[in-house]
C-alpha cells in the first residue's frame, strides 16, 4: 500500500504552480523574479508539456507586414468567440499582446525574421484587417515550431531565476480549509510512489487541456484534465465545457496536427472533385475562416459524398504549389509529420485531413488577473488562494470558439498577469504559512487508498476507451439532442466503472498503472461536464452546433454555463459585454 495515513511529509512554499507549460512557466518566472519561493510541479519534464507541440504562431498586432491594430484583434476575437467571450478580458489580452510578444523576443525567443529584422508574421484563421475586410498577418512564428521555441525560452529563464521544479510529480487534490480558501495540494512523487502535502499561500492551476477524453485528438497523452478534475472535486464549477474546438486539419487516421499556418502560407482544402469548397462557405476568408466554420464545412462535404479516399472519409490539404523552398523553410515539421503519419510528401501530394478534437474553450472560471471565481447568489466570488491560467482556465477570452494563435497569447498574457497579481497581494503580510487541515488531506488519501486496496475490478484502459468512444460518437462536430442525451446516460453509467477500477501492479517506483488510474478520475469529470453542458444548451453557437437548434439564440443563451460535479448540477451566469475602456461590440451574425 502506498499511502500511509499518518505523517505524510509536508513541504511549504509561497506559491505552488501545478503545470510547467507556457502558462505555468510564464507565471512562475514572474514569481521567482520577485523573490517568492515557488514550486512548479509537472507530470513530465517541463519542456515536454503540450505547449511544445504548438506549431503555427502567437497572435499580436505588431503590424510588421501589414497594417494592424489591437482593436481589430479585439473585434476578431469577440466575433470568433461568437459573442460568448467576456469583452473586458478580451480587451485586456489584445492590448497586452504586442508587449507580451516583445518581452518574449527580449527573453531570447528565436522568432523567424523579415529582411528588416522585425518578427515574421503569417495570416491565420479569423484574423482580419479593418473589422473583417481581408486577412491580416498577425501570427508571430518561429517556423512551425513556435511552441517549442516559446517553452524552451521560458524554461531557461526559469532556471536562471531559480524556480524549483518538481519533475514527474502529479498533483492529486486541492486542499481547502474551513473558510474555503485553497491552502495547497496533495501530490504523488512518481519516482518513489510517496504522497506529499505541499502547503502554499497561493496555488496556481496551469494543467492545460483534456483533449484525451476523445478517441481522435491532437493532444498529448498527458492532457487528461487533471486541473479540471481537481477543481470539480473541490466544489468549484467548470464553465462553458460544451465548447470544444475541432481543428480542421488533423492527419486522417492519426490525429496528429497539421497547423493552420499551412493555410496561412497559402495551402488550400480540396474535395474529391478537386474543388476548393471553402470558397462556397466563406467567400471572403475562404480557407482562413475560423476553425468551427471550416470544420463544419469539411464535415458537410464528407457527409454529402464529396470526401476523398476509398470511403470518402476525408478531404485533402494541398500545398505543393507553395514550392519546396517555402515548405522546407516555413513548414519543415509539417513535411515530416505528413511523411511519417500521412504517408505523403506534401512537396508532391496533398495531405489527407479530418476535423480532430484540439482545444477546450471552457474550464475553471477565472478573472483576467487569474483569480478563480465561484458564482454565488448572482455574484462572482473570489476563491481565496487559487488561480487558474492557460487552457485549464476559462477567462473567458475564447468564448464559444478560439481563434488560432490566441492560446499561446493567453498563456503569456494571463500567466504574467496572474504572477503580477500574486506578487502585488504581498504574501509575506498574509498568514505566516498556510496550514492544510487534516480532514482535507484524509479525503484525498482515502481516494488514493480505495484505488490502492482494490484487488479486482474494471481495467483502466477499457473504461478509458469507453469514455473516448462515447465522446467521439455522441459529442462531435455536429450534435443532435438525441445523440447528446444518449451520451449523458452512457457517461453517467461509466462513473461507477471508474469508481471500481483496479490495477494489479502495486509497485511503488514509476508505476504508470497508478498514474493512469488517477488520471481516469479526472477524465470522467471533464466528460460529465462536457456532455451535460452540451445537452442543456438549446442553440448553436461557435463550436457547439446542434442540428435541432441550428441558430444562435442571444436572448436566451448569451450566458456562460456552469457545471457542478456534486449533484451533476448546471447554473448560468451572464457574459461580460462591457469592455474595459472602449465601446462594446454588439452581437451580429457571423459570416466570413
Ligand atoms: C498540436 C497542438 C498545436 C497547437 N498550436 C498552437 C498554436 O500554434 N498557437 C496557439 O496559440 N495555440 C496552439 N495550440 C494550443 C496551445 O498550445 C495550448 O492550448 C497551450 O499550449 C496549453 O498550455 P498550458 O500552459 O495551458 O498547458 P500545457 O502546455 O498543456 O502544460 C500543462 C502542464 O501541466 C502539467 N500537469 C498536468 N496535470 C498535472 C498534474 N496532475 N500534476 C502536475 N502537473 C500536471 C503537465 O505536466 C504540463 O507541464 C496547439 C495545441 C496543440 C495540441
Amino acid at each position: 500500500m502506498v499511502a500511509v495515513k499518518k505523517s505524510l511529509p509536508r513541504r511549504q512554499f509561497d506559491v505552488v504552480v501545478v503545470g510547467a507549460g507556457g502558462s505555468g512557466m510564464r507565471c512562475s518566472l514572474q514569481l521567482a523574479n520577485a523573490g517568492l519561493s515557488v514550486a512548479v510541479l509537472s507530470k513530465v519534464f517541463p519542456t515536454r508539456s503540450h505547449t511544445v507541440a504548438a506549431q503555427g504562431g502567437i497572435g499580436a498586432s505588431l503590424g510588421n507586414m501589414s497594417e494592424d491594430s489591437w482593436y481589430w484583434h479585439m473585434y476578431d476575437t469577440i466575433k470568433g468567440s461568437d459573442w460568448l467571450g467576456d469583452q473586458d478580458a478580451i480587451e485586456f489580452m489584445c492590448r497586452e499582446a504586442p508587449n507580451a510578444v516583445y518581452e518574449l523576443e527580449h527573453f531570447g525567443m528565436p522568432f523567424d525574421r523579415n529582411a528588416d529584422g522585425t518578427i515574421y508574421q503569417r495570416p491565420f484563421g479569423g484574423h482580419t484587417a479593418n473589422f473583417g475586410e481581408k486577412p491580416v498577418q498577425r501570427a508571430c512564428a518561429a517556423a512551425d515550431r513556435t511552441g517549442h521555441a516559446l517553452l524552451h525560452t521560458l524554461y531557461q529563464r526559469n532556471v536562471a531565476a531559480r524556480t524549483q521544479f518538481f519533475v514527474e510529480w502529479m498533483a492529486l487534490d486541492l486542499l481547502r480549509n474551513e473558510e474555503g480558501d485553497v491552502v495547497g495540494v496533495t501530490a504523488l512523487e512518481m519516482e518513489t510512489g510517496e504522497i506529499y502535502v505541499l502547503e502554499a499561500k497561493t496555488t496556481v492551476l496551469a494543467t492545460g487541456g483534456a483533449g484525451r477524453i476523445w478517441a481522435a485528438s491532437t493532444n498529448a497523452f498527458i492532457n487528461t484534465g487533471d486541473g479540471q478534475g481537481m477543481a470539480a472535486r473541490a466544489g468549484i464549477a467548470l464553465q462553458d465545457m460544451e465548447f470544444w474546438q475541432f481543428h480542421p486539419t488533423g492527419v486522417a487516421g492519426a490525429g496528429v496536427l497539421i497547423t493552420e499556418g499551412v493555410r496561412g502560407e497559402g495551402g488550400i482544402l480540396l474535395n474529391k472533385d478537386g474543388e476548393r469548397f471553402m470558397e462556397r462557405y466563406a467567400p471572403t476568408l475562404k480557407d482562413l475562416a475560423p476553425r468551427d466554420f471550416v470544420s463544419r464545412s469539411m464535415d458537410q462535404e464528407i457527409k454529402e459524398g464529396r470526401g476523398c479516399g476509398p470511403d470518402g472519409s476525408y478531404v485533402v490539404l494541398k500545398l505543393d504549389h507553395l514550392g519546396a523552398d517555402v515548405i522546407n523553410k516555413r513548414l519543415p515539421s509539417i513535411r515530416e509529420i505528413a511523411i511519417k503519419f500521412g504517408n505523403v510528401d506534401p512537396i508532391r501530394e496533398p495531405i489527407p485531413v479530418v476535423p480532430t478534437i484540439h482545444y477546450q474553450m471552457g474550464g475553471v472560471p477565472a478573472t483576467y488577473n487569474g483569480q478563480v471565481v465561484n458564482w454565488v447568489n448572482g455574484e462572482s466570488k473570489i476563491v481565496n488562494g487559487l488561480y487558474a491560467i492557460g487552457e485549464v482556465a476559462a477567462v473567458s477570452v475564447h468564448g464559444a470558439n478560439r481563434l488560432g494563435t490566441n492560446s499561446l497569447l493567453d498563456l503569456v498574457v494571463f500567466g504574467r498577469a496572474a504572477g503580477n497579481h500574486i506578487v502585488n497581494s504581498h504574501l509575506e503580510r498574509q498568514r505566516s504559512q498556510a496550514s492544510a487541515p487534516e480532514a482535507a488531506i484524509e479525503k484525498s488519501l482515502d481516494r488514493v487508498n480505495r484505488l490502492e486496496n482494490r484487488e479486482s475490478g474494471e481495467r483502466t484502459q477499457e473504461v478509458g476507451n469507453a469514455i473516448r468512444q462515447t465522446m467521439q460518437k455522441h459529442c462531435g462536430v455536429f450534435r443532435t439532442l438525441d445523440m447528446l442525451n444518449e451520451g449523458c446516460e452512457l457517461i453517467d453509467d461509466l462513473v461507477s466503472q471508474v469508481d471500481n477500477v483496479a490495477f494489479k501492479d502495486k509497485s511503488k517506483v514509476f508505476n504508470t498503472a497508478r498514474v493512469e488510474a488517477l488520471e481516469l478520475e479526472n477524465m470522467i469529470e471533464v466528460a460529465r461536464a462536457t456532455i451535460h453542458s452540451a445537452a442543456a444548451r438549446k442553440e448553436s453557437r461557435g463550436a457547439h452546433a446542434l442540428d435541432d437548434f441550428p441558430e444562435r439564440n442571444d436572448e436566451e443563451w448569451m450566458r456562460h454555463t456552469l457545471w457542478y460535479s456534486e449533484g451533476n448540477r448546471l447554473d448560468y451566469k451572464p457574459v461580460q459585454l462591457k469592455p474595459l475602456t472602449v465601446d462594446s461590440f454588439p452581437p451580429k451574425a457571423r459570416t466570413f
